[in-house]
């Protein structure tokens, strides 16, 4: 473990070092990151020729073999694969060593449609959790620390990888999984834990059961959070970090890259560093898929290249973000990449107005009087959309002036009228009075007729 500077905290309780797991890897120079990229991409495409999916398709574009592949470059020659794609091969035709090496299956939560299958082998997993270990140890993370685990286990990909990324650091694993969040705080309290993973609607809700549980703040020794699995904006995270008083830091990744350890803040909080010797990083256009340089926010691309199961190639994640230019101060060379603004399936068109729920999030949380649960409604008003917000606010607005809650209404309307453009209908309701959710939370209900 390594030293290179320190810093406060958010809440300036703690005084933190920069630590590296892996400290050659994750400092590694342009000069030996490229060879090594080349040599697994190299890699990956002898793995992937092996497959009914791609053997087709790499032929078709001139691949042959992984001889073809002479420069970083020539990833260019390879076409993209799609969501669809993985369906499509569903349940075996992406499967590139013998059905005897595989230990494990993932598969994606499913949001969107049909689940996807990732088979991994003892090697895979191996990659995976390493990948963890290093992100996590560049938060502060350590042995000393006590990891209560509130993300699903099983098939989603969120609860195992992070289990075994803390192991292998050697702090304590509480494997409590999702939800039950009396059972939750009892334990927090009970065992001291410092460091919860879980989803940031998750997090902002637990923070309000707290008085009914018994549990005063100064009851617990939590110091941080990794919240990920689904997309908020930095005005929730401070929110998180305000009412929690701890530092949260945001990570990436999806079931089709493993899971979570693909990209991870470090104790700056100035991006994710995405593990660029176990991915190569696009952006790229998504309507001309045309590569994108950095700080020009488009669709994320990742080749793995360290995965011998089930090799991707040029996989469209249809999340956006963009690259950060700048170096970060931890010295990790590894690329960052922003928050996720949005999934290109995300985008909402409401009265020829494109928008996305990250954009209304951004809003209302920055208003000091919004609670800390929301929901959004579209629904059909004659020829045109009606757009509903629905936001919980904090009860002591509740004084029976209405004058002020109107005025309120008036604020977030306005507000988010001049983020959004659109005109919204804003709806105010008690502390929690709308669903809550213990995995990813379902913000948006369109009730529109789709035609
Ligand atoms: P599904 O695509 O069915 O939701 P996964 O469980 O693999 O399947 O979830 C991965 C997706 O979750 C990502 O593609 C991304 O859209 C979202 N996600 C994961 N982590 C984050 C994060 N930190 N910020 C925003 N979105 C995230
Ligand atoms: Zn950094």
């Amino acid at each position: 473990m390594f030293a290179a500077g320190i810093i406060n905290f958010r809440h300036n309780k703690y005084k933190m070092q920069n630590t590296f797991w892996n400290e050659n890897i994750e400092t590694i120079g342009k000069e030996q990151l490229q060879p090594l990229q080349l040599k697994l991409l190299k890699d990956t495409v002898s793995a992937a020729l092996k497959t009914s999916f791609y053997k087709n398709r790499l032929y078709r574009s001139g691949i042959k073999s992984p001889d073809d592949i002479k420069t970083l470059g020539d990833l260019n020659k390879i076409p993209f694969t799609t969501k669809d794609d993985l369906r499509e091969a569903y349940p075996s035709g992406l499967l590139s060593t013998s059905s005897d090496d595989v230990i494990r299956i993932h598969t994606s939560s499913g949001t969107t449609g049909t689940p996807t299958v990732i088979y991994h082998t003892k090697e895979d997993l191996d990659n995976w959790t390493e990948l963890v270990a290093r992100s996590i140890v560049a938060t502060g993370f350590s042995r000393s620390d006590i990891f209560q685990n509130m993300m699903s286990y099983g098939l989603f990909t969120g609860g195992l990888g992070l289990h075994y990324g803390a192991e292998r650091v050697g702090a304590t694993v509480i494997p409590i999984g999702a939800g039950n969040t009396k059972r939750q705080l009892q334990l927090m309290r009970d065992f001291k834990t410092t460091t919860i993973h879980i989803t940031p609607s998750y997090a902002l809700h637990i923070h309000s059961k707290f008085k009914e549980n018994n549990i005063k703040r100064g009851d617990l020794c939590l110091k941080r959070a990794f919240i990920g699995a689904e997309p908020h904006s930095e005005n929730t995270r401070k929110k998180i970090e305000e009412i929690l008083e701890i530092d949260a830091y945001n990570s990436y990744g999806l079931s089709e890259m493993n899971g979570p350890g693909v990209s991870f803040e470090c104790i700056y909080k100035r991006g994710m560093h995405t593990w660029e010797d176990s991915y190569i990083l696009e952006i790229v256009d998504p309507v001309t898929q045309e590569p994108l340089c950095e700080g020009k926010e488009g669709e994320i691309v990742f080749t793995t290249l360290r995965r011998k199961a089930t090799p991707l190639l040029r996989y469209r994640t249809r999340d956006l973000a963009f690259v950060y230019k700048d170096s970060c101060p931890c010295r990790r060379t590894h690329r960052r990449i922003s928050r996720i603004t949005g999934r290109t399936d995300d985008m909402l068109i409401v009265n020829g107005v494109n928008m996305f729920p990250s954009q209304i999030e951004e809003v209302i949380m920055r208003i000091p009087e919004v609670g800390t649960n929301y929901q959004v409604q579209l629904e059909k008003d004659g020829a045109l959309d009606r757009l509903i917000v629905k936001v919980e606010i904090y009860s002591k607005m509740f004084t029976g002036n209405v004058k002020e809650l109107d005025n309120l209404k008036e604020k977030i309307k306005e507000e988010l009228r001049a983020s959004i453009i659109i005109h919204p209908v804003v709806e105010l309701h008690e502390p929690g009075s709308l669903p809550v959710f213990e995995g990813k939370a379902k913000r948006v209900i369109d009730l529109r007729v789709k035609i």
